[in-house]
């Protein structure tokens, strides 16, 4: 049977979402998959990165567990059967998803989708070419690593994300990382924390220049003190052979600089992943390298919408399940429930930094009247006990009608602790509201009451 309601290209979190979402209202649906079900995020993203982050982060806490009287004399690091877990944990769920489909009656189709008309799409695979025909067609494509024309990043260790992730069997003496944003810091946070000297090279003026101010700022003081070299505000020229390894020459207010690493990781964005997506003579309208869509995730061709990383602005996996989900519903005449505007994103740095809705800056650039409360955290018996860095929690809120705005938190768990925020901004909740509810202690929870307190008196005065 070659015929479907809806046919899904791109097996990753929003393709996977979407489907399941399909079956479970009664379409007949399929998903076409040229590699591993899971996609970038089970395979090459989310799920791989922070399972090295789980080794590297047990290795540091026996390293530095003297303040709490634990020493260990000979800690070894087996940079094999790190990356052997890593494909484990990857392995594992990406077959939950192969299960899950099958249980959904969700047909898997391995091979390269590509769309040939509004309601066909070809598959290529080892065995040949099959035709497909769909009521609509999802593109759930993705992403891939973007690599910028520098001279010199076609050179043997110069790797993207994904080749990084595909391991190495031993520790690299030093690491040269292009792009502070938030990949690049986690895996300088995953290098340093395994002892491997670190430079990161930010074009802009701090590492997560995307994100408040002082996010950045708190991490580059944390990151230098641990020992890792930050260059702000540097363009590199290009990346040469050497005899130390790879020498990556950049330019940092008009005066030239330079990083040596044996390895060298370039992590400054991702480009839709587009590649054979389209037959001949059919062109969707584009929104820059991005596939376009309407509100109802359509694309210009009917009959054929796009979803997560490939037409999204923000590249998140939750963001790209959510939308999955979201577009289902629209076809199946469905109200969605989720709030699309509100997405919360987290760094798996040490401490985790998490954020959710508007900074104070971008408030005050939109002219939407703010005050912002905060606690920093020294004094929090949870990071007290565990000996933590200088960490903070800042909350946003409209000053006229007291409604949450938005978070940055910046200390342990905080990636577990911004749904707080996120559903009280889902909720149109005021500081009040939210400071109603006990934290228990002792928590990092309880900084935000005191975040809370510190806001409502300042829109009370
Ligand atoms: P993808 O996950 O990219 O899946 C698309 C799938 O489609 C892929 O499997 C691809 O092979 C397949 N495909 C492409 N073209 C075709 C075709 N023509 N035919 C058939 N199949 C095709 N996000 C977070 O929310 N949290 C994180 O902690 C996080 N960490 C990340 C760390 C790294 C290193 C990276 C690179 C990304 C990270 N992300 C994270 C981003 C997240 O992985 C993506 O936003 C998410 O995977 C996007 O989901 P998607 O479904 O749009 O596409």
């Amino acid at each position: 049977m070659n015929n479907y309601q809806l046919l899904v290209i791109g097996a990753g979190p929003g393709g996977y979402a979407a489907a399941l979402r399909a079956a479970k209202l009664g379409l007949r649906t399929a998903v076409v998959e040229n590699r591993e079900a899971g996609g970038t995020c089970l395979n090459r993203g989310c799920v791989p990165t922070k399972t090295l982050l789980h080794s590297s982060r047990i290795y540091q806490d026996i390293c530095s567990g003297s303040h709490a009287g634990i020493t260990a004399d000979s800690v070894q690091i087996d940079m094999g059967a790190i990356f052997a877990h890593k494909r484990q944990v990857s392995e594992k769920l990406s077959g939950g998803i192969l299960s899950l489909f099958k249980s959904a009656k969700v047909d898997f189709i391995s091979g390269t989708g590509t769309i040939v008309d509004a309601n066909t799409v070809r598959v290529h695979s080892a065995e040949g070419e099959q035709i497909y025909t769909a009521d609509d067609i999802l593109i759930a494509t993705g992403s891939v690593p973007a690599r910028p024309p520098i001279p010199g990043l076609d050179l043997p260790g110069v790797m993207t994300s994904d080749e990084l992730l595909n391991g190495c069997d031993h520790l690299y003496r030093s690491i040269v990382i292009i792009g502070g944003g938030v990949i690049g810091v986690e895996f300088a946070t995953f290098y340093n924390d395994l002892g491997c000297e670190v430079t990161i090279i930010e074009g802009l003026d701090r590492l997560l220049p995307t994100m408040d101010r002082e996010l950045g700022q708190n991490l580059t003081l944390i990151l230098k003190k641990r020992g890792v070299k930050i260059s702000t505000g540097a363009l590199v020229q290009s990346v040469e052979q050497t005899g130390h390894g790879l020498t990556v020459r950049y330019s940092a207010k008009e005066m030239p600089g330079q990083a040596e690493g044996e390895a060298v990781l370039c992590a400054i964005g991702r480009k839709p992943c587009l590649d054979g997506v389209f037959g001949e003579g059919l062109q969707p309208e584009m929104n820059g390298r991005s596939i376009r869509v309407d509100s109802n995730f359509q694309t210009s061709i009917s009959h054929v919408y796009a979803i997560g990383d490939v037409s999204s602005r923000i590249q998140l996996a939750h963001v790209a399940s959510a939308q999955g989900t979201a577009v289902v519903d629209l076809l199946c005449g469905k109200e969605n429930s989720v709030n699309l505007e509100i997405v919360p994103s987290c760094i798996y740095s040490r401490p985790e930094i998490a954020v959710v809705g508007m900074t104070e800056q971008e408030a005050k650039e939109a002219q939407i009247p703010v005050k912002s409360g905060k606690c920093i955290l020294f004094g929090n018996a949870k990071t007290v006990i565990m000996d933590g860095d200088r960490c903070f929690m800042k909350l946003i809120a409209r000053a006229d009608n007291h409604c949450i705005l938005g978070a940055q938190l910046m200390c342990e768990h905080s990636t577990d602790m911004i749904s707080e925020i996120a559903q009280a901004m889902a909720n149109h909740m005021t500081a009040e509201q939210l400071a109603q509810a006990m934290r228990p202690h002792p928590t990092f929870e309880e900084a935000m009451a005191e975040a809370l307190n510190d806001l409502i008196e300042k829109l009370n005065h």
